[in-house]
């Protein structure tokens, strides 16, 4: 090429050496063309050829001689018309290119020139036809940049949404240029197996070869490894039949590398490159090829590094964390943005000094990040540190963070950094953690419990793990208590338990028992294990939990309840009272042998007997009554108690009830104990017998003297009658007047006699309600006319509101004449001394709402004080012997306190006094 050039410049007398093409846009010919400097044609003042060379001749394929004449544009293609117009004069100085025809429809490119000769001219002819071609060759390889150019310029400048549909317009471009049917982009899967279509185009008239998104498989990598072998690097142009990409259908693909690898194919169906675009190159194919993938791979992996940024921006912001980096030079630092704002420095200072940072945190964790810092610095060793931030408000929760940090070297740069996160949740959390920890297992530490995990293994359990109250309770240590050492602390009279708790565990998955183990000072402890078996996902045993509570004070509690429970049962069983429980309702619940005794029954038998059966309707209503007022505050109480016995007359029982209550203050049972009483009280009644007989005897005399005054009444009336009988003056109404007075005399000594028989009966049983009252008439009626016959003045004051006691009326009334009875005793005694002595007694009734007080006081100088509180005594009697009993004030007392009451004495002003206190009976 340099060779023609020179010649033409030669020829068209230029010196300067003309510019050379761009030696990358004109391909390099191996050979230079054979320059034919014999070619001319002889032309005549018109322009008429005259004559023409050998050479040229033979180029031309004229044979035979020149037709006369005839023009140069005969010889020409019409394109040539415009450049030999006029006549060779007018093309003297000019560059003539012409275009021969060749017989055989070839065109000899030609570039020529004229020279006077003479008259005549000389065109003078050099053939081009190379130039030419390379001429066009360069031509359609610069079309084919400037495609390339734009081609990458449209990829490189769209929106990255319209990326694929601009692919497709490109792809549309490129066939259209070199009329390809079929052109489609092969971009590597996402996930880098295998091939897929990132864009295609289709001409209309073609079959459609491929589809958006088809994909292709991994046959094309097999291409990949022929292609790179054949040329190092570049452009293979490879003709395939590949029937993965191209069906049946012809193909012709390109590869892209980049970094040493195909990233993606240019993939050409029904298309013969050779032969349809015989002017481009393998490298314009290849930059063609380029100008595409290169900006879509490109744009592709720059949005991918976009998200991947996007990405680590939000997860920074959620968790409030970020990268930091060592300027160089370390003493500024750099922050993510997100983590200026974590600490609470201005967006805009994402750099500062490194003592600037420090200062940003807890001065308790500052001077430890600040040596792992210029370690990580100094020596490369990677940092991990949890540290807080400097707290400016002490009530508010420090704020963790976790700063990590590595040194990164990439050739000669050297890199320091890593990233800060906010673990203040975390931190937090685990602080709570730990000390809810620490608090449970101090709990545990000084609680008499063992939380232990026993390790499975092949069927055996081991233990792998005790709470550190192990030691404190059993004095082994953990080491002590494995490898099958625990078996011999297991008391031997337990070790069945102990082999069966294991089996229980694995086989049930839950186990609770208890058994003794020897501690390290050799005595035993009763431990309460519960353990549970945890297992996998499978099902299959991994470890098991358990607990051992040092019960052995609770055990030996039970123990001694239970002697105890047994020492009490033998002594309820066997004890001479009678021992109940029961109900409200006075159901039993249980009750002793002597009880089931008295009610000819077996203790068995007991449980479900209703008290209230031998009770009379009187006796139980007072029972109930004085359960009922029980209370959790006084919950005792005591009575002689009446019972109908079978095969018995009266059963007196002393009972004593306490009632059991539950939280709400609820009786919800009553313990009793009774005492059979029946004799005593027996005994007792007896002996108030005797003492009303004895009563009775000593009135004898007042009863003499009120049977004697009926008797002399009527002894008067009868002399009287028969005075005036014999004198017979006998008259109706005298007789009937006289006889009348005698029935009345007759009446009044049967009332005395009548209510002496009654006084002198046995009392009822069942106490009743009565007006005390009677009890005071009675006496009176008994007594008056005898008191009146000593002498003694009776004083009876006036009666309240009537009211009802319960008790006896006769029993009452005894105790009434033992008081007058002593009284009329005492003041007679003094008048024996005294003959002036006036003696009265005087009886009173007194009364409030609750109490009714008879009151009984004489003038007869009272009682020596020394004796006074011996007087209730039985026996006790200042009377001389055969004269008083010594048992009237005793009776007296127990008959009172029987009615609920109380018998007191004191000195009054002229003599004794004595109170009877009776309870009023609510009716
Ligand atoms: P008795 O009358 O058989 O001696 P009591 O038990 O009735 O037995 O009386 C006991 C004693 O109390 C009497 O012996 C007497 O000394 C004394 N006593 C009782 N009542 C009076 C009274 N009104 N005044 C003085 N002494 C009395």
């Amino acid at each position: 090429m340099p060779l023609k050039n020179e010649i033409l410049n030669r020829w068209l007398g230029r010196t300067d050496a003309p510019a050379e093409p761009a030696p990358q846009r004109l391909p390099q010919v191996s050979e230079p063309a054979p320059v034919s400097a014999d070619w001319n044609m002889q032309l005549d003042e018109e322009g008429r050829v005259t004559g023409i060379s050998k050479a040229l001749r033979t180029a031309l394929g004229v044979s035979g001689a020149v037709t006369p004449a005839q023009r140069l544009l005969g010889y020409l293609m019409p394109s040539s018309a415009l450049v030999v117009e006029g006549t060779p004069q007018d093309w003297l100085g000019h560059m003539l290119d012409l275009d021969f025809r060749r017989p055989n429809g070839q065109v000899l490119h030609t570039r020529g020139w004229v020279q006077a000769q003479g008259s005549d001219w000389l065109l003078q002819l050099l053939d081009i036809g190379d130039l030419m071609e390379q001429a066009s060759a360069a031509q359609s390889r610069q079309q084919c940049l400037r495609l390339a150019g734009q081609l990458a310029e449209k990829v490189r400048g769209c929106h990255l949404e319209r990326l694929q549909a601009v692919t497709a317009e490109q792809l549309e471009e490129l066939a259209q240029n070199y009329r390809v049917p079929c052109l489609a982009l092969a971009l590597a899967e996402p996930g880098g197996v295998g091939w897929r279509i990132y864009a295609h185009y289709n001409a209309q008239t073609a079959p459609q070869l491929w589809q958006d998104g088809q994909r292709l498989g991994t046959d094309l990598d097999s291409l990949n490894s022929t292609v790179t072998h054949q040329i190092d690097f570049g452009a293979p142009v490879a003709q395939v039949h590949l029937q993965s990409a191209f069906g049946n259908a012809e193909g012709f693909l390109l590869p892209h590398h980049k970094e040493g690898s195909i990233k993606a194919w240019l993939l050409f169906g029904f298309y013969n490159a050779a032969h349809q675009a015989p002017e481009l190159g393998d490298r314009e194919w290849m930059n063609l090829c380029a100008a595409l993938a290169g900006p879509i791979l490109y744009r592709q992996a720059d949005q991918v590094h976009r998200h991947q940024l996007e990405r680590l921006a939000v997860l920074q912001d959620l968790l409030g964390t970020g990268w930091w980096e060592l300027l160089p030079g370390g003493e500024d630092i750099q922050l993510a943005p997100q983590l200026a704002r974590t600490l609470g420095l201005p967006e805009t200072r994402d750099v500062l000094a490194l003592d600037a940072w420090l200062q940003l945190i807890h001065p308790a964790d500052r001077h430890e990040l600040e040596s792992r810092l210029s370690l990580l610095r100094d020596h490369g060793t990677a940092m991990l540190s949890c540290v807080r931030l400097r707290q400016d408000d002490p009530g508010q929760a420090p704020v963790w963070l976790r700063i990590q940090g590595q040194v990164l070297v990439s050739g000669q740069v050297r890199r320091v950094l890593g990233f800060m996160l906010d673990v203040s949740d975390i931190k937090n959390q685990e602080i709570q953690a730990a000390a809810a920890h620490a608090r449970l297992d101090n709990l545990i530490a000084s609680s008499p419990a063992v939380i232990y995990v026993l390790g499975y293994d092949h069927g055996s359990l081991e233990p792998t793990f005790f709470s550190a109250s192990l030691t404190p309770l059993l004095g082994w240590t953990q080491a002590e208590c494995s490898d099958g050492q625990l078996t011999q602390y297991i008391h031997p009279d337990d070790r069945d338990i102990w082999f069966q708790r294991t089996r229980q565990l694995l086989r049930e998955g839950v186990v609770s028992c208890r058994y003794r183990l020897r501690d390290k000072k050799g005595s035993y402890h009763w431990l309460l294990d519960e353990a549970r078996l945890l297992r996998d996902d499978l099902g299959m045993p991994v470890e098991a939990v358990g607990l051992w509570l040092d019960v052995t004070d609770a055990t030996q509690a039970t123990e001694r309840v239970r002697e105890s429970e047994e020492r009490y049962r033998i002594l309820v069983e066997d004890s001479p009272a009678m021992i109940c429980r029961y109900t409200p309702d006075l159901i039993l619940n249980f009750g002793n042998r002597p009880l089931a005794d008295y009610l000819e029954c077996t203790p068995a038998q007991l449980p479900g007997v209703n008290l209230g059966e031998w009770f009379s309707a009187e006796q139980k209503e007072a029972f109930l009554r004085r359960i009922d007022d029980l209370t959790p505050e006084s919950p005792m109480s005591t009575a002689e108690i009446c019972l109908e016995l079978p095969g018995r007359e009266h059963a007196w029982w002393i009972w004593a009830d306490r009632g059991v209550f539950n939280d709400a203050g609820e009786l919800i049972e009553i313990q009793a104990v009774g005492r059979d009483n029946t004799e005593i009280r027996r005994t007792r009644m007896q002996l108030n017998q005797s003492a009303k007989m004895a009563t009775l005897g000593e009135m004898a005399t007042g009863l003499a003297h009120e049977i004697n005054q009926p008797l002399n009444v009527m002894r008067m009336a009868v002399v009287n009658v028969l005075k005036r009988l014999s004198n017979g003056e006998v008259e109706i109404d005298y007789l009937t007047d006289k006889l009348n007075r005698i029935d009345a005399q007759v009446q009044r000594a049967a009332r005395v006699v009548n209510h002496m028989r009654v006084f002198g009966r046995r009392s009822e049983i069942e106490q009743q309600l009565f007006d005390p009252i009677e009890a005071v008439e009675g006496t009176l009626n008994m007594l008056t006319e005898g008191m009146k016959g000593k002498g003694v003045d009776l004083r009876v004051g006036e009666y309240g509101e009537r009211v009802q006691v319960r008790g006896h009326v006769d029993q009452l009334e005894q105790v009434l004449i033992n008081l007058m009875v002593n009284a009329r005793d005492a003041l007679l005694s003094k008048r024996d001394k005294d003959r002036d002595f006036e003696p009265w007694i005087a009886l009173r009734v007194e009364q409030d709402d609750q109490t009714l007080w008879l009151v009984v006081e004489d003038n007869g100088g009272g009682i020596d004080p020394r004796l006074l509180e011996r007087i209730f005594e039985p026996f006790f009697t200042t009377k001389p012997v055969g004269v008083g009993t010594g048992l009237g004030l005793s009776v007296s007392y127990g008959i009172v306190e029987q009615m609920g009451g109380r018998l007191s004495v004191s000195n009054a002003s002229e003599g004794a006094c004595f109170r009877i206190a009776l309870p009023i009976a609510l009716v």
